[in-house]
């Protein structure tokens, strides 16, 4: 654990944003599970490729235009590989998880869904899970169902199992819930949808940055996460569609690019994935992402993992010992998140204490207002742990809680 240590205490450096005070206190950041903050390296390529590469891409025709394109269709192949997907053509991008959800909502969904079939979700979603599956669902007649959670949090199996059926045509879940940290078991949950013929969209949001991700092994059908939550730039992300499905998929949006042939009369279409990227993309998110990934790659996961695990553990022990303290969600499969809240005190308040004391929370509903409801509370305190993080970053975090607790209980 030392030498682990020393390895993230050298890469917080990679951080500068934590260098600063806010409300007169150092910054301790708990909130990557809402945003990553991002390395140095990941905004110099950034920075570079406006400085020196900027230009725009597959229109050919001269040398920095060949070169973006190299840059950015080189993403394409980094992530890929990435994710352990097998086709560079499985790989569309989009703005983020929660437009590849809306992607293949209505690309798969509206040519797929018809009346009287069944989208299976769990209590566990973010709403960028299910409200595109709503909206589809509501324009074919096909019912949105959700499969329950158990008291510590975990997926209740049996209930899942129980509201798979023949009428299942499609199952999306999260691979990692924002709030509670469960981990799902996406290759037995997986199995189970196929087993009635249904398509699987895994939400990978929360487990990019935490744990290798294969989805050849795991064979979903689609892929969605979003680069922010990877150290990487806002407004970027990916959907991952198995290339014999996305080949069958129509267009999510028209225009440039994503055309082969275009007349007065009617248009013909691009081949995957180029017929879902219509305008011109988000250019300088690929390269971004094309170094985070690097970044993340470079540590390795089994370290990330490691050393994510025992902040998590820490910090389980140390809140959990403080009186009033309810925390929710407590997996054996878990992602570095902790929500919690103080008995009688409102999630808000404690947030704004806690942010007074430096400390950068999340507090609110988490964008899962179903999960809420079956928690029965309006909203939770979060903590998110990540690379940048540090025992004395939970210390920290501790700290004003018990403040917090003074002042408001
Ligand atoms: N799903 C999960 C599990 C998330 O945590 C988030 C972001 N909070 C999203 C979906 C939506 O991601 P984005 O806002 O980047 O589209």
């Amino acid at each position: 654990m030392d030498n682990l240590n020393a390895l993230f205490a050298e890469i917080r450096n990679e951080f500068p944003a934590l260098t600063q005070k806010v409300h007169g206190k150092k910054l301790v950041y708990l909130d990557s599970a809402a945003t990553t903050l991002k390395p140095k390296v990941v905004v110099e390529r950034v920075s570079n490729f406006y400085l020196y590469e900027s230009s725009n891409v597959h229109r050919g025709a001269h040398f920095l235009s060949d070169a973006a394109t190299a840059q950015f269709e080189g993403a394409r192949h980094s992530i890929a590989r990435f994710i352990g997907a097998e086709h560079f053509e499985e790989i569309i991008f989009v703005r983020g998880t929660t437009e590849g959800v809306n992607l293949v909502a209505n690309s798969w969904g509206l040519s797929n869904l018809k009346a009287g079939d069944e989208i299976l979700i769990t209590e566990m979603e973010h709403h960028g899970n299910i409200v595109p599956w709503q909206m589809v669902a509501e324009k074919v007649g096909a019912k949105v169902v959700a499969a329950g959670i158990l008291d510590n949090g975990e997926l209740d199996v049996e209930d899942f199992k129980k509201k798979l059926s023949s009428k299942t045509k499609m199952v999306a879940f999260t691979a990692c819930s924002n709030v509670l940290g469960t981990n799902n078991d996406v290759p037995l949950l997986t199995k189970l949808a196929h087993q009635v013929g249904a398509k699987v969209l895994v939400d990978g949001a929360q487990i990019v940055s935490q744990s290798k991700v294969d989805v050849k092994a795991w064979d979903v059908d689609f892929f969605v996460f979003s680069s922010h939550k990877l150290f990487g730039p806002f407004g970027f992300g990916v959907v991952y569609g198995k290339k014999a499905i996305l080949e069958t998929m129509p267009p999510y949006q028209g225009g440039g690019s994503m055309i082969s042939k275009v007349s007065l009369e009617g248009t013909t279409y691009n081949d995957v994935p180029f017929r879902f990227e219509a305008g011109t993309p988000h250019v300088e998110g690929a390269v971004g992402t094309h170094a985070a990934i690097n970044f993340i790659e470079k540590i390795g996961f089994d370290k990330v993992h490691a050393y994510e695990m025992d902040l998590l553990q820490y910090a389980t022990e140390k809140l959990s010992a403080i009186p009033d303290v309810k925390i929710y969600g407590t997996a054996a499969n878990k992602g570095p998140i902790l929500s919690f809240n103080l008995k009688g005190a409102h999630h808000s308040d404690v947030g704004q204490i806690l942010d007074q004391e430096g400390v950068a929370v999340r507090a609110g509903h988490h964008c899962t207002q179903p999960l809420m409801a079956r928690l029965g509370v309006p909203g939770t305190v979060r903590a998110s742990f990540s690379v940048y993080n540090s025992r004395e970053d939970v210390d920290s975090l501790v700290k004003a809680v018990v403040k917090a607790r003074e002042l408001l209980l």
